[in-house]
């Protein structure tokens, strides 16, 4: 019996279940549709999930500009240039690819991703589940649309293949901690076989930061795996057995929350630790 755990968001406060020819069906608000707006961008600097940038009002600085605008995950600050040409901010951060598009039908690509879920769980007639970790983990993968991120501690070949051949379709982002050589070298060095992984490598004894132990993928910004089970097979294996643990996470505001916490900061402390302030469209060459 596989551990993997599959919290499933509580049903809405009008949610109720009926009867329709003496089956019990559950009830569904269909206005709750116009309230389904999962994060519509991943801030360039640190991966953060977020609605747009926030923004404050500067006071006394003696600049035209009387807001400043902010990732609110990285507080990274992204400041105007000099070839904005009245643009604004939403168009620079469609400009960077940072626009998490999950294709015309938002919703049919999540239910895909719902009905994956649900499946792995479903047992009984013309069921197969519960499935074992390492499937639920394949199966949702081959249908990532917008962008994977990841964190482990340690990693096996076949799970770097099942990334590399996801990053085809959609890139892929991550970090790992503790990896045997082997390993580190199809992660870092051939990246032109996989141009849309971002793998980074963490060295506990030479990162100037705490080596990260969390264990995350999320796909989308609609589902993330958390818990303790690692990108091995043994540690996947592991859970099927009820070793380790596996939690599924299908709200995307929880989804989001876990990104912020344990990925974006760890993302922007890998790869841009300095960066305070960013200039948009500072030349228009550049
Ligand atoms: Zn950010």
């Amino acid at each position: 019996m596989p551990l993997t755990r599959y919290t499933r968001p509580l049903p809405s406060s009008t949610g109720r279940s009926f009867q329709v020819g003496g089956a019990t069906v559950p009830g569904f608000d269909i206005t709750s549709i116009l309230d389904f707006n999962p994060p519509r961008y991943a801030c360039p600097t640190c991966r953060g999930l977020i609605n747009g940038l926030s923004f404050e009002r500067q006071e006394n600085t003696g600049s035209p500009i009387q807001y400043r605008l902010f990732c609110p995950v990285c507080r990274t600050e992204y400041v105007y240039g000099e070839y904005t040409d009245g643009r604004s901010a939403i168009e620079w951060l469609d400009e960077q690819g940072a626009s998490v598009s999950l294709g015309k039908d938002l919703i049919a690509h999540a239910r895909t991703v719902a009905e994956v879920v649900r499946n792995s769980q479903s047992t009984g007639w013309g069921h197969d589940g519960p499935w074992p970790t390492m499937r639920l983990f394949f199966e949702v993968l081959s249908r990532a649309r917008s962008f994977v991120h990841f964190a482990s501690w340690g990693i096996s070949h076949i799970m770097i293949g099942a990334l590399k051949m996801t990053s085809m379709r959609a890139p892929v982002y991550g970090f790992v901690s503790q990896v045997e050589d082997h390993a580190r070298v199809e992660l870092t060095e051939f990246p032109k076989e996989a141009p849309n992984l971002k793998a980074k490598v963490i060295n506990p004894r030479e990162a100037n930061f705490d080596a990260p132990h969390q264990k995350l993928v999320i796909v989308d910004g609609l589902l993330a795996f958390k818990g303790s089970t690692n990108l091995t097979n043994a540690a996947m294996r592991k859970a099927d057995r009820g070793l380790d643990l596996t939690e599924v996470v299908t709200d995307y505001e929880k989804v989001a929350d876990l990104n912020n916490r344990y990925f974006a900061p760890v993302w922007k402390a890998i790869n841009t630790p300095e960066v305070v302030q960013k200039v948009m469209w500072a030349d228009p060459w550049g």
